[in-house]
């Protein structure tokens, strides 16, 4: 039962980016009001006193891998502890929902099931029957994109063919009927099939029919398009896409992708030249140096042409192994490490590269890599240097730019940003580092985020606005997470409070799980 609650004498950063201004946040039936100074107010339930805390809006995650995951650890500990409060789902293309048959939707969940872990049960297919599933049974709030990779299963299949213009018609109604029952939009990961096989006019298309519902439109972009000549075709393409279907466009895990090639400045132009146009473009970006995914991103697109048996059976395929190996970035054997093995002989290879295990299997690595994805029933995650570090700041700061998370919330060695993502640009790039103003911090986390979603009631300490808020202690907050000791939780963050309920009280999470859907238009 929420109850109500006093946030007494703290600094209020309001996520508007103005300065903070000292006073009382009151909670009371999940909404709050704000006294300045010292005014008088009755009584509550709970008293905190926030004397030398900071009280913000609870975070907004708009790239989160939970979707499926956070149904078997609903208490999303790595997440809370970072003030994170919503997460946007369904980003990367792949998205819960829709599905036409229980078998198709396992199928999905198996194909990638690196990204997100199976969950207890998956016993829905329509939008607004996942998102019915959310209410009071998770920690935070939940929102959910519509990834075209379920779009084109349900309209074309699993293989690599053109849609057809009819095909185009079905799957522009399926997306209506989606964001009609609550999804905020279309999302895109071009490196990932069956999504991957979509190309730009049918992405336009989509476009316009997510745009007719004031949806946004939310890409990772399509790898393969880079050359030399051109480092930023994949994000053309999305400009393009934004340019032809009118829609606004999200550049999700924006990034300076290979040190050396290019500089950051090229990807911040190509955003600021947009915008001067007149679009609608905006970025997030994670803040820490390592990318993290599905390893079966190594592997070519016409190997998963048919879906995840069809994937299984060029594994196993002596013929298939040869052309996979002689088509796959070998780098990325050396540099990445694998994570969220689920068989219990394999544990022992947390951690490790392709090209460590190979050594210790005395095997060639390719021929390792395709026995443990035989081994694992292909979930298995790989994280590795993603980006050029010193760019980062730069991206952190920019003001087209957010901060999300692109956390994969599963293995013994995930993503250090999984656990750190947000307190690290509290404690080291504004409090320490000083590249930005913790307004402007806090800002990129909460109102500029639910901007971008269209959340009307979120991401601001205001009166009447929804209470997920969250009080940090500035001087401790800390993101210890580490590429060698990746799941240790953040610190600092003292308060967290989801609809007007404690999801952490005094630094301790209370195993609340108060969170509710977010459907687009009914409840937002
Ligand atoms: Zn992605």
């Amino acid at each position: 039962m929420a109850k109500n609650i006093a946030l007494k004498n703290g600094l209020i950063i309001n996520g508007s980016g103005s300065p903070g201004y000292f006073g009382t946040v009151l909670i009371r039936d999940n909404k709050i009001s704000i006294l300045r100074g010292n005014q008088e107010y009755p009584k509550p339930d709970y008293e905190i006193d926030c004397t030398g805390k900071v009280i913000t809006p609870g975070f907004i995650d708009l790239h989160s891998h939970s979707s499926l995951t956070i149904f078997g650890k609903p208490t999303h500990d790595p997440k809370v502890f970072q003030g994170v409060t919503t997460e946007l789902v369904g980003i990367d293309g792949v998205s819960p929902v829709p599905f036409k048959t229980k078998t198709e939707l396992e199928r999905y969940i198996w194909l990638d099931s690196g990204f997100n872990d199976y969950p207890p049960e998956a016993d829905w297919l329509k939008t607004v029957e996942y998102l019915n599933k959310i209410d009071n049974k998770v920690s935070v709030n939940i929102a959910c994109m519509i990834g075209n990779g379920p779009l084109r299963i349900w309209g074309v299949g699993w293989n690599n063919i053109k849609a057809t213009k009819n095909q185009i018609q079905n799957m522009r109604s399926v997306l209506r009927e989606c964001m009609e029952e609550g999804a905020w939009g279309l999302s895109t990961g071009l490196d990932y099939p069956p999504g991957a096989y979509a190309d730009t006019e049918e992405l336009i298309n989509l476009s316009k029919e997510a745009y007719k519902l004031d949806g946004f439109y939310h890409t990772h972009t399509r790898a393969k398009l880079i050359t030399d000549k051109n480092i930023l075709a994949p994000w053309d393409e999305a400009i393009e896409i934004g340019k032809k279907s009118g829609i606004p466009v999200h550049l999700t895990h924006y990034k300076q992708r290979d040190p050396g090639i290019g500089s950051y400045n090229d990807y911040l132009g190509l955003v600021e030249n947009a915008r001067e146009e007149g679009m609608d473009v905006t970025f997030d970006c994670y803040t820490y140096p390592y990318s993290g995914t599905t390893i079966t991103i190594l592997l070519p697109d016409w190997s998963k042409d048919g879906g995840p048996e069809a994937l299984m059976n060029h594994l196993k395929s002596s013929i298939s192994r040869k052309k996979m190996c002689q088509e796959i970035n070998h780098n990325a054997f050396k540099e990445n490490w694998l994570t969220n093995f689920k068989n219990k002989p394999n544990k022992i290879l947390e951690g490790l590269s392709v090209s460590e295990i190979a050594l210790f299997k005395d095997k060639d690595p390719c021929e390792t890599l395709f026995d443990l994805l035989i081994d694992e029933n292909l979930g298995i995650s790989t994280v590795g240097l993603g980006n050029t570090p010193h760019s980062i700041p730069e991206f952190v700061k920019h003001p087209a730019g957010m901060i999300a998370s692109d956390s994969l919330i599963f293995g013994d060695y995930p993503n250090p940003r999984t656990y750190g993502n947000f307190t690290k640009v509290i404690s080291e790039f504004s409090r320490d580092d000083k590249i930005l103003p913790i307004e402007d911090a806090i800002r990129k986390m909460t109102s500029f985020p639910a901007q971008r979603l269209g959340l009307s009631k979120k991401g601001l300490l205001l009166d009447g606005y929804d209470a997920d808020i969250v009080v940090l202690n500035l001087a401790e907050v800390k993101a210890p997470a580490t590429k060698n000791n990746p799941k240790l939780l953040s610190e600092g963050i003292e308060q967290v409070i989801v609809n007007g309920e404690f999801v952490i009280k005094d630094g301790v999470h209370t195993g609340n799980l108060p969170g509710k859907a977010i459907r687009r238009g009914i409840n937002s």
